[in-house]
């Protein structure tokens, strides 16, 4: 219940949770609470039309999947189409499938492109009756060791509000205000440059018939299924490299060389952005009422597709908890928040961390050397060839893997 008090010409409200961000991370947060009865206010500085379209991931991971299921909100959240489970890897031309299906009972990944999720859980919170406020600005937290949480914002029309509440879950990504609420000396920074950088571009082109992953001479190259007619390709790039060095003749060209897809049929760039591989990963992901949850806490190279999905389940464990505060005043699963989140980060960075060096020593283009490049070619074999290997992988690739 959200009670509005007159004040200085805004409004003072109470809830129980105030989320900060409407990405993955922060819907998720919210109808999950929803789904418990558990007030919130979600603030998001963007509009519902460009949250709704920013591009990223591509895949909701099996654990994710039942995630929702085990929420009754499967259906209702998660659109696209069931994913078959085979990756391509193809080394120098030839091809290798692996499935990433563990061969476990209950529903399956999803191919279903991160703005199918977000819209659809921002049109299911907000036809359950859930407050999410968007264009917010100038957003800042006090109080995070008292049991009442001070968050202040001002509106799109421009009046200043505060709101009360007993938690607040910081879902703003990696450039949000949430983390910075911490004060110095509090969170440990463990960062890591993969000396990598990669283009990327979105097209209207069509995808692939299973996810696939390159090794050349040339770099690493990949082309991922985002919709019926839309693909999503990374091409490995030196590490301070500019995008302007990329026209889209260039782009074409070196995928059908990486890709060792003379035919690869090319169509309109709609978006393309270049970045470095790094991966973060800040510890604890508590302080006092403050739970980071998502890339608020965590960056991970994009190599396993994890990242939303670590979004995904911090949100779970999250809201799970709060749920066992708020019905049975128990603060347990709160206090183990971080430690049982980071449990998982570190197991996804493990992995992602492993297939990034692989996926790129093996084609030697990062000036690695023979000797890594050698190694990488023996682990990618290992994984082609021993089904004690690939069943090891596929755990990791649903997600099961830690249960
Ligand atoms: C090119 C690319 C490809 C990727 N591919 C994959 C993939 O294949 N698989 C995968 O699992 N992951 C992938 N990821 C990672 C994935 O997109 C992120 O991990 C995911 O978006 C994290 O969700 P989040 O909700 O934690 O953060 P975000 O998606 O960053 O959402 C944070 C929200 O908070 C809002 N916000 C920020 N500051 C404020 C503020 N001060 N006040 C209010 N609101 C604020 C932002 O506008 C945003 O809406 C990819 C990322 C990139 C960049």
């Amino acid at each position: 219940m959200v009670e509005k008090v007159a004040e200085l010409g805004g409004s003072s409200q109470s809830t129980t949770v105030v989320v900060i961000g409407a990405g993955p991370a922060g819907l998720t947060v919210a109808n999950l609470l929803r789904c418990c009865g558990i007030d919130c206010v979600v603030l998001e500085r963007r509009s519902r039309e460009y949250v709704a379209q920013r591009q990223r991931a591509g895949i909701v991971e099996t654990r994710a999947v039942r995630m929702f299921d085990s929420w009754g909100l499967a259906d209702r959240v998660l659109g696209g189409v069931p994913y078959d489970g085979i990756l391509e890897f193809r080394v120098d031309g030839e091809t290798h499938l692996v499935s990433d299906s563990d061969g476990s009972e209950g529903p399956a990944a999803r191919l279903c492109p991160q703005q199918i999720l977000v819209q659809r859980l921002t049109a299911n919170y907000l036809a359950e009756g859930g407050d999410l406020r968007f264009e917010v600005a100038d957003v800042s937290l006090d109080g995070l060791t008292t049991d009442r949480p001070v968050v202040r914002y001002r509106a799109a029309d421009g009046v200043l509000h505060t709101i009360t509440c007993s938690f607040v879950a910081g879902c703003d990504g990696d450039h949000g205000i949430s983390r910075t609420a911490v004060p110095d000396g509090v969170l440990t920074a463990h960062a890591f440059d993969h000396g990598i950088s990669w283009l990327t571009v979105l097209a209207d082109s069509p995808p692939p018939a299973h996810p696939l992953f390159a090794v050349s001479p040339q770099g690493f190259a990949a082309h991922f299924p985002r919709g019926p007619h839309t693909s999503r390709y990374y091409l490995q790039c030196p590490p301070d490299d500019q995008p302007d060095a990329w026209p889209d003749t260039r782009v074409w060209d070196a995928l059908r060389s990486r890709l060792a897809d003379p035919a690869l049929v090319s169509g309109p760039i709609t978006d393309r952005e270049m970045f470095r591989l790094r991966s973060l990963v800040h510890e604890p992901m508590q302080y006092g009422r403050l739970f980071l949850v998502g890339d608020a806490a965590h960056i991970i190279s994009p190599m396993g597709g994890k990242g939303m999905n670590l979004a995904l389940y911090d949100a779970d464990i999250f809201a799970r908890a709060v749920r066992d505060f708020v019905r049975d005043r128990d603060d347990t699963a709160l206090r183990a928040y971080s430690q049982r989140a980071l449990r998982r980060v570190w197991n996804d960075q493990e992995f992602s961390h492993w297939l990034t060096r692989a996926l790129h020593d093996a084609g030697d283009a990062t000036g690695s050397g023979s000797y890594l490049r050698g190694v990488a070619r023996a682990r990618l074999d290992r994984l082609f060839t021993s089904p004690t290997a690939a069943r090891g992988f596929a755990e990791i690739m649903t997600g099961v893997d830690l249960g």
